[in-house]
């Protein structure tokens, strides 16, 4: 992987910050964006603009054509068909759509089990349904390091369970779990998984078939393309069964006055107007990540967490979660003694942009007795001179409040 080449697409990090050179390590937030997604974008406007599957002219031909081909091309990253790859507003419009759905299928004294690590939009909407339909909302418990072992989900996940909703990938602390193993356990007991792949999709394989998920939730922003869409794979079986969230134009196979039948899928969840330009550039991501290959940045960001693992001084700082084998390319920590947000701002004044504060995860937090914490994350951009960059800023933020 020729990270030179890689970053010479993304025109954003030329630019300084504070008279310094950019260096982007909030990528758990959002991604940047290469040219190849702002091109497909523009050309859409610029030359091809019309709304999709209505008209029969040429325009909406060519854009109902680029629309559908953004979907398989999604659904190439994650090996799933076209009919399992719904566009969605992001992961949390994506989790909420599965759990609106599946509200219907759960009853009282039934259970819902999350684990210890979820980003609040796999957990609220989770507490929603559970409230609305009397369940018992559980929480699988993680180690001290901040992992789920076998032992907990088996422990956790009953013959009540109906759906098991958890990350593939804590975006506050790296940790990477095994939902192959949590679909097994789930699926053992009649439940079904909703996988929250916010940080996995983006960043290292994910092939829906082999870890037999039966949901999976994520946003196009943080891997390379636009906000404003993102995905939901589900099972092509589960899919025909889910009801709908959403109604209206688009998304109807026949209306009569007093009813109404469903398109095929996907567009059985697509009612509305699509954002078409975003969709556009999803595809456009999705094919710049199959270009170079999963495997291939995944070994690039462990490279990196590796590093910064080693290099991040241990005297002066605390830093969360699991040793580098179980996590991605997350480093969450504190400066001892400093708060979170003082840090940020001043690794800001070198330039160095991350993220200080809860990440969307307020129970977690709580769990590791800290208000919140300072979050480098990486990308197939980002490079081991940054990380110099960036250990030598926290040593004079140390310094400073020494
Ligand atoms: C970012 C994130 C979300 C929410 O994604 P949106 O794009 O804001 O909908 C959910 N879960 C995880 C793990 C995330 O990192």
């Amino acid at each position: 992987m020729n990270v030179d080449k890689i970053r010479a697409d993304f025109p954003i990090l030329q630019r300084k910050v504070k008279g310094k050179p950019l260096v982007y390590f909030d990528n758990a937030a959002t991604s940047q964006k290469p040219k190849q997604v702002i091109d497909a974008m523009h050309d859409y406007y610029l030359n091809y603009n019309a709304n999709v599957h209505r008209g029969v002219h040429q325009l909406s031909e060519e854009a109902s054509q680029a629309y559908e081909q953004a979907h398989e091309k999604v659904g190439k990253l994650i090996n799933a068909e076209l009919e399992e790859t719904v566009f969605t507003r992001g992961t949390t419009d994506s989790i909420n759509m599965v759990a609106a759905g599946l509200a219907n299928t759960v009853e009282a004294g039934d259970e819902i089990v999350v684990t210890g690590m979820e980003h609040h939009s796999n957990l609220v909407p989770w507490q929603q349904v559970a409230k609305m339909k009397n369940a018992v909302l559980k929480v699988i418990p993680l180690t001290d390091d901040g992992r789920i072992e076998e032992r907990a989900i088996a422990d956790t996940v009953t013959g009540k369970t109906k759906i098991v909703a958890a990350t593939h990938m804590s975006n506050s602390l790296g940790t990477i779990n095994n939902v192959q193993l949590m679909s097994k356990i789930a699926h053992e007991n009649d439940a079904l998984t909703v996988i929250d792949g916010a940080q996995s999709v983006p960043h290292f394989p994910v092939d829906v078939k082999k870890l037999d998920v039966d949901f999976l939730a994520f946003s196009a922003h943080k891997m390379l393309g636009p906000t404003g869409i993102g995905g939901l794979y589900g099972k092509k079986k589960l899919l025909e069964e889910l009801h709908p969230a959403s109604f209206g134009g688009g998304m109807i196979r026949e209306v009569t006055e007093q009813d109404a039948s469903w398109a095929d899928l996907p567009w059985k969840f697509e009612a509305g107007t699509p954002p078409i330009a975003a969709g556009i550039g999803f595809g456009a991501a999705a094919d710049y990540l199959l270009n170079i290959g999963m495997q291939h940045i995944h070994d690039h960001e462990r490279k990196l967490t590796i590093k910064a693992l080693d290099v991040l001084n241990k005297d002066t700082i605390d830093v969360y979660g699991p040793a580098a084998d179980h996590r991605g390319g997350v480093v969450t920590f504190n400066v001892k003694g400093v708060h979170a947000h003082d840090v940020s701002s001043l690794l800001d004044d070198e330039g160095i942009a991350v993220r200080g504060g809860h990440h969307c995860n307020m129970p977690l937090m709580k769990k590791l007795g800290i208000q919140g914490s300072v979050r480098a994350s990486f990308y197939l951009y980002n490079t081991e001179e940054e990380l110099d960059v960036l250990n030598n800023a926290l040593g004079k933020v140390a310094k400073v409040f020494s």
